[in-house]
């Protein structure tokens, strides 16, 4: 059988899964080059525990380049261009043609797209960003801290609140919550819109429980970073000492300009194969989007770029193989919702199901916080 080169572009979630899983598949017969800039593979949700000191930076990650030992080559390059008809990516390293590709990139994150905001604000959703947060908390001894969700789509639709939970214990652990305020203010309707209304409802009882103030329906049109204010879409402001954001996400320019992406910047995928309109050509996790029956896309989250990638390794693994895929990407997640002390929530269910997403929610407790730990251990010591 004639050898052939599968690319994945990036080494996040969805690509480092694909990898892994096309290499256990096709055993050597083809070559499996996966692109991503950075030399490691992050594992986000660890960013949370950066912030509370709980994880130091070099914790959350993986060396790229120990997928070696598994036969897929990596490549550390910045990827510059898709070049859909000559079926070749572009890269900082020079052009590598694929036979088949997976593209992986993830979702920007872009506090310069708010004006004001890249110059106070803190944020939980880059390393950086939470090692910074961390210090700024050592330092703070009381005052109004908020929360802020910059713009939809954003990547896990509980990260902010979780920030939120989190923040609360520590202060209270810190002896200082009687000298802060705290509130979260975001465009959403209701915490995890697409969860449903008992979700949204669960978490504002959270929130309510905990003296945290929520104002949902209240887009920022930008940050006073002189004046500590953030300027309200509906003509209002609101005062800050501390500020956390979720900053907007974009589309990586690469993949909006790739001729793949729709309108808005994402890319439209068939929403059981994940394969994009040019056959062969593959997108998951948070570049792409997928309309659900509720008309509301499917969350950007791991849980879904991870079984995506599972998905479309067996796609292509399949398809090389000349037999048709029996496996297709089915909707269902889950996810963790950690509530500070030592507790967690957990909600997963069918987001495929109709007319809305069906979902379970189980009460916080201690096992679903240990849950969400053992995970992580095993996501570090599974895939690379
Ligand atoms: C604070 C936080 C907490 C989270 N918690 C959870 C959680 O509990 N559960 C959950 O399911 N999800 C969670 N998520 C979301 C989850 O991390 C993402 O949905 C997931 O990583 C998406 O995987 P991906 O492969 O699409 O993109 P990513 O994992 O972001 O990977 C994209 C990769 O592409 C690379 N890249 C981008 N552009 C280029 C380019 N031009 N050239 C080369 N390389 C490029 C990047 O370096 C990156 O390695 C969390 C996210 C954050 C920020």
């Amino acid at each position: 059988m004639e050898s052939k080169n599968i690319v994945i572009l990036g080494g996040g979630v969805g690509g480092l899964v694909t990898a892994r899983q096309l290499a256990g598949r096709l055993r050597g017969k083809h070559r499996i080059i996966l692109v991503d800039r950075r030399d490691r593979h992050l594992f986000s949700p660890a960013f949370l525990w950066v912030m509370m000191g709980w994880r130091r930076p070099e914790e959350t990650g993986r060396n790229l380049s120990g997928l070696a030992r598994y036969g897929v080559e990596f490549m550390q390059a910045q990827v510059e261009g898709i070049d859909t008809a000559e079926r070749a990516v572009r890269t900082s390293a020079g052009k590598v043609p694929f036979d088949h590709l997976v593209v992986s990139l993830g979702a920007d994150v872009v506090p310069e797209a708010l004006p004001g905001l890249a110059e106070i604000a803190h944020t939980p959703y880059t390393l950086a960003g939470a090692e910074k947060l961390r210090d700024a908390l050592t330092g703070f001894r009381g005052g109004r801290v908020v929360v802020m969700v910059s713009s939809v789509p954003f990547k896990c639709p509980a990260a902010p609140y979780e920030t939120a939970f989190l923040l609360e214990a520590f202060f209270r652990e810190r002896g200082i919550r009687g000298k802060v305020e705290m509130e979260i203010i975001t465009p959403e309707p209701q915490p995890m819109p697409v969860a449903g209304p008992v979700m949204g409802e669960a978490v504002k009882g959270i929130l309510a429980a905990r003296g945290i103030g929520y104002r949902p329906n209240t887009p920022v049109s930008a940050v006073n970073a002189a004046e500590k204010t953030l300027v309200l879409k509906d003509g209002g402001s609101a005062g800050f000492d501390l500020l956390v954001a979720v900053p907007p996400h974009r589309p990586p320019a690469v993949v909006r300009d790739s001729g793949l992406a729709g309108e808005t910047g994402w890319v439209p995928v068939d929403r059981f194969t994940l394969e994009t309109k040019q056959e062969g050509i593959f997108a998951i996790g948070d570049n792409t989007t997928i309309t659900l029956s509720n008309g509301k896309p499917l969350p950007k989250a791991g849980v879904f770029a991870h079984a995506e990638a599972v998905t479309v390794a067996e796609t292509i693994a399949a398809r090389l193989e000349g037999r048709p895929s029996p496996r297709r990407f089915d909707g269902k997640g889950y996810c963790w919702v950690e509530i500070g002390d030592g507790r967690a929530g957990f909600a997963g269910g069918d987001f495929y199901a109709e007319p809305n997403p069906v979902l379970r929610l189980r009460p916080p407790g201690r096992m679903w916080r240990m849950g969400k730990v053992l995970f992580e251990k095993w996501w570090m010591w599974k895939w690379i």
